[in-house]
């Protein structure tokens, strides 16, 4: 579903990516995690051209990352995407934050638009907050609206860059429990998070980053118990 080959990323003199590989097949759920500055949003943000690479190769669903703007739009369809900050439109509703993309870019007729939509702030559970805006709701709230804003797109594959690091404690299960449902359901997923307990139950591999590079990958319990590089091991002594 994904590949990055030999991917090389550049902010001015920074080599801030440094000959990533890494293969994402359908339905697996990969964890990333590393210290800040690692590069991990740079490089889930390259797969779908918020950042441009200058070398290597972005592939997804079989579909080659270029500049061309066709080709960003048609690999765009297939990745949804969610942040840290929700990134809201805040002078929309929930609804029509939902509806905005199915309706303008699939031209999706917008009564259909409006029950998919609801379909999916029902299975976030959030269904009856749909007339209010943005602003009016908790940041667990909005997470789980952003998490549907990006169902109603029907992506192929998900990409969580630290879904619950702006959230209080208490809000972070509600989102995690959203995402963990995802998996069950058989999405396809790349998550940057520290939430080490949602890489546990979830994920099939857990990479680690550091300094733009991959430096670990393994299964969950491989990597949490026998991590090989020092480097991981000072990280997960950090945090866990
Ligand atoms: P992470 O998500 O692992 O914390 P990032 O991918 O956000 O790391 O950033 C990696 C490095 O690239 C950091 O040193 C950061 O300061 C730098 N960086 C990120 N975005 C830019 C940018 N737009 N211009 C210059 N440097 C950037
Ligand atoms: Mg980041």
């Amino acid at each position: 579903m994904i590949e990055l080959q030999r991917l090389n990323k550049w902010y001015g003199e920074f080599h801030v990516l440094r000959d990533i590989d890494l293969t994402v097949r359908k339905g697996e759920r990969i964890v990333i995690c590393g210290p800040s500055g690692s590069g991990k949003s740079t490089m889930i943000r390259c797969i779908n051209h918020l950042e441009e690479h200058q070398a290597g190769d972005v592939i997804v669903n079989g579909i080659t990352m270029t500049r061309d703007v066709k080709r960003v739009e048609q690999i765009r369809r297939h990745v949804g995407m969610v942040f840290q900050h929700f990134n809201l439109f805040p002078h929309l509703s929930v609804l029509d934050n939902c509806c905005l993309s199915p309706v303008w870019v699939k031209k999706t007729p917008r009564k259909k638009a409006v029950d998919t939509a609801m379909m999916y702030l029902e299975r976030v559970k959030i269904a009856d907050q749909a007339h209010k805006y943005p602003g009016q709701l908790s940041g667990g709230q909005q997470q789980r609206v952003a998490i549907a804003r990006s169902l109603c797109m029907h992506p192929d594959v998900m990409l969580f860059d630290e879904p619950t690091s702006a959230l209080d404690p208490e809000m972070i299960k509600e989102v995690l429990d959203v995402m963990i449902e995802l998996a069950e359901e058989g999405m396809t997923m790349l998550c940057v998070t520290h939430e080490m307990g949602f890489a546990r139950t979830v994920a099939d591999r857990v990479i680690f980053m550091d300094e733009g590079q991959i430096i670990e990958e393994n299964d969950p319990e491989t990597f949490f118990n026998h991590p090989r590089s020092p480097r991981t091991r000072a990280f997960l002594g950090q945090i866990l």
